[in-house]
C-alpha cells in the first residue's frame, strides 16, 4: 500500500533530506585524492548525529556503515573501506538520515579532481535524468512517466540503465511502495497522488546496463567495470509538480568554493 503523507509529515520528511544534502555537502568538502571511503564514513556519521539525527543505512538489513560509498565501476552500495580515492575517481556517495520517525535519503556522485570528459558527460546526464524524470511527479501522472523520462535521457545521452534496482517512495520505513524504476513506458503504473513521497534515483552506466552483485552481500558494480553515477532526489508529488525535498544547491556551493 502507498502512504500518502500529510503536509506536516511532508515537512519533517524535508528536515530529514535537507540534513541528507548538508552532510553531502560536508562529505563533498572532504573529497580529495588521498583521502579513504572510511574517512568519508565517519564524517558523515558524526555530522549527522550532532544535528540530532540518525545514520538511516547504519544496520538496516545488517548494512555496516552510515554512508554507501561507490567508486567508479560501483554502483550502489559500495561499503566504506580502506580504498584511497585518487585524481579522475567519481564517487557515488549515498546518504540516509532518521529523526522524528521519518528518513531522508538521497544521493550525488562527486568528481575527484579532474575528470575525464566522458566521464564528466556520464555524470551530467544522469543528472539530468533525474531532473527529467523528477518533473514528470505530479498528481496526475503515473510512474511510467517518471521512468520514461529517466529512461530516454540517458539513453539518449548514450548511456545504459541500470534494471535490477529502482527508486522507491520513502516516510517512516526507508522503502516503500511504489517502486520507481529508471527504465519503463509513458503511461504505465501507479497513478501519482498528491502526498505520495519518492526517492527517484537514476543509476546509470557508461557502458552496458548489466551489474554484478559482489560477494562482499553488498557491492553492486558494473559487469564492465566501466564507471556508474548515482543521483537521488526525495520529492514530495504536488498538484502542480514536484516538491524538491533535496537540495543538491548547498552540495554544489560547497564543492565548488
Ligand atoms: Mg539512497
Ligand atoms: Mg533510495
Amino acid at each position: 500500500m502507498i502512504h500518502l503523507k500529510t503536509k506536516e509529515e511532508i515537512e519533517l520528511l524535508r528536515e530529514n533530506n535537507q540534513l541528507v544534502s548538508l552532510t553531502l555537502a560536508e562529505v563533498g568538502k572532504h573529497i580529495r585524492p588521498g583521502v579513504t571511503t572510511r574517512e568519508l564514513d565517519a564524517v558523515a556519521e558524526e555530522f549527522i548525529r550532532s544535528h540530532g539525527a540518525v545514520p538511516g543505512f547504519l544496520g538496516y538489513n545488517g548494512f555496516p556503515a552510515s554512508l554507501c560509498i561507490s567508486v567508479n565501476e560501483g554502483v550502489v552500495h559500495g561499503i566504506p573501506s580502506d580504498y584511497v580515492l585518487k585524481q579522475g575517481d567519481i564517487v557515488s556517495v549515498d546518504c540516509g538520515t532518521f529523526m522524528k520517525g521519518f528518513y531522508g535519503d538521497s544521493a550525488y556522485t562527486f568528481a575527484v579532481g579532474e575528470i575525464p570528459a566522458d566521464v564528466r558527460q556520464l555524470l551530467e546526464v544522469t543528472k539530468e535524468a533525474l531532473y527529467k524524470g523528477v518533473a514528470q511527479a505530479k498528481a496526475g501522472n503515473r510512474i511510467g512517466d517518471i521512468s520514461a523520462a529517466v529512461q530516454s535521457t540517458a539513453e539518449a545521452g548514450g548511456f545504459s540503465v541500470v534494471r535490477e534496482l529502482v527508486g522507491h517512495g520513502l516516510g517512516r520505513k526507508m522503502h516503500e511502495e511504489p517502486e520507481v524504476p529508471n527504465y519503463g513506458s509513458k503511461g504505465r503504473g501507479p497513478v501519482l497522488k498528491e502526498g505520495m513521497v519518492l526517492c527517484i534515483e537514476p543509476m546509470i552506466n557508461m557502458g552496458g546496463r548489466q551489474v554484478v552483485f559482489e560477494r562482499d552481500g553488498w557491492t553492486v558494480r558494473t559487469r564492465d567495470r566501466k564507471p556508474s553515477a548515482h543521483y537521488e532526489f526525495a520529492v514530495a508529488v504536488g498538484k502542480e509538480g514536484a516538491d524538491v525535498l533535496t537540495d543538491f544547491g548547498v552540495i554544489e556551493n560547497a564543492i565548488n568554493n
